[in-house]
């Protein structure tokens, strides 16, 4: 909330791009996947907001919704404009909610694949609702690319080298900023040529006490780094190292695996899955012996059929996820697989709703200038059925 202008009346007065900027710290749009759309699809960054509405689809009782709530940000987790469109006009569907909203002054954001990868995500939303510890993603990806630096340094210039490395975005871990490791030894060099060098003369051969400075920063800023290095260190020609770390598993990544406190019976775990998510037509169904017992789940919200293989791999007793078909869980059940359970597509991503609120909530609830509300409009498209 840096830039955040103050009211005359001494309230933060905040924008758009503000309410943005706290949406993609916490779904950050590199996480989307490549054939996606997120990020804002209507509406001016620059506006005032006060009232923001969050729901899972952008339909058009939603757009109704957020209009009548004279919200000046509606906020989805479902794109409206996924695939290329070459017209907005009122006389399509999506052009004419598009129209609604411009008119109304409500933008439109929407933190989709992002949503799901993100740490928390939507499917901790959904772990979290059925009463699941998560211990990590169906599926994790690999965490931000980065370089290990070794600065060699001499003693009196270690304090503003370290702090050149800090400053241009170095030694940055997870909360945790200014991280770095330092070792006391012994450089040495001989100049020779035309060097000018800052200790010691042409022709002497130089042994001094050096520091070995080590961080860790971003691949991406390698540029900016070596700059600050050369700035910050006194050496004509400076001693470093640049390592690309490894790739390790992250927290992040799609669906989520968790145990429950105590193992119950699918059966049970059935109702509870019922009980804990909003009721809808489609109800919950389960595949599997329903006395089996369950302690280890993998859940995906939304449609979830792509990692049957991968849940049978990690040996869960149940996947709870939505869209399946006849044939792939079939297939997968007479493969050995964990028991299935097929929640509406809908329900299984409402309770992110409520983890997005919490995201707006915690930055700038102190504030009391922004309202942020759950839609009540419920965007499951099933509205009937018969037995
Ligand atoms: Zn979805």
């Amino acid at each position: 909330m840096t830039d955040t202008r103050v009211s005359d009346a001494g309230v933060p007065d905040l924008r758009i791009r503000d309410v943005i900027a706290e949406l993609e710290r916490a779904y950050p749009p590199a996480l989307a996947q490549s054939w996606d759309s997120v990020g804002l699809v209507c509406g001016d960054p620059g506006e005032p907001v006060t009232t923001v509405i969050l729901a899972v689809d952008p339909t058009e009782q939603v757009v109704d919704d957020a209009i009548e709530s004279g919200a000046q940000l509606l906020i989805t987790h479902h794109p409206l404009l996924l695939r290329g469109v070459d017209t907005v006009g009122a006389h399509t569907p999506k052009g004419r909610l598009i129209h609604k909203l411009i008119r109304a002054g409500c933008a439109l954001f929407t933190a989709h694949t992002n949503a799901d990868s993100a740490d928390p995500g939507v499917s901790d939303a959904l772990a979290t609702a059925l009463g699941l510890t998560v211990t990590g993603p169906i599926e994790s990806q690999p965490g931000e690319p980065l370089d290990k630096w070794a600065v060699m340094v001499p003693e009196d210039d270690t304090e503003v080298v370290r702090s050149a490395l800090f400053e241009a975005g170095a030694g940055r871990i997870g909360n945790y900023e200014n991280c770095s490791w330092t070792v006391a030894g012994f450089g040495q060099f001989l100049p020779v040529g035309e060097a000018n060098p800052t200790v010691g003369a042409v022709g002497d051969l130089e042994q001094l006490p050096e520091n070995r400075v080590e961080v860790i920063a971003p691949r991406r800023l390698r540029t900016e780094l070596l700059a600050a290095l050369r700035v910050a260190h006194p050496y004509e020609e400076v001693a470093f190292d640049v390592f690309e770390m490894a790739d390790v598993p992250s927290a992040r990544g799609l669906g989520r695996v968790g145990t429950l406190p105590e193992p119950v019976s699918l059966r049970e775990f059935t109702d509870r899955v019922a009980e804990a998510l909003p009721s809808t037509t489609w109800g919950v169904r389960t595949a599997g012996d329903p006395e089996s017992e369950v302690r280890t789940v993998a859940v995906c919200g939304g449609a979830g059929d792509s990692f049957l293989d991968a849940v049978s791999r990690l040996g869960v007793d149940a996947y709870v996820t939505s869209d399946l078909r006849h044939h792939p869980a079939d297939e997968h059940l007479r493969a050995g697989g964990p028991a299935l359970i097929d929640v509406a597509h809908w329900a299984t991503e409402f309770p992110w709703c409520g983890q997005a609120k919490g995201v707006l909530d915690d930055a700038f609830g102190d504030t009391a200038v922004l309202y942020v509300r759950v839609s009540d409009v419920r965007t499951d498209p099933w509205t009937h059925s018969a037995r």
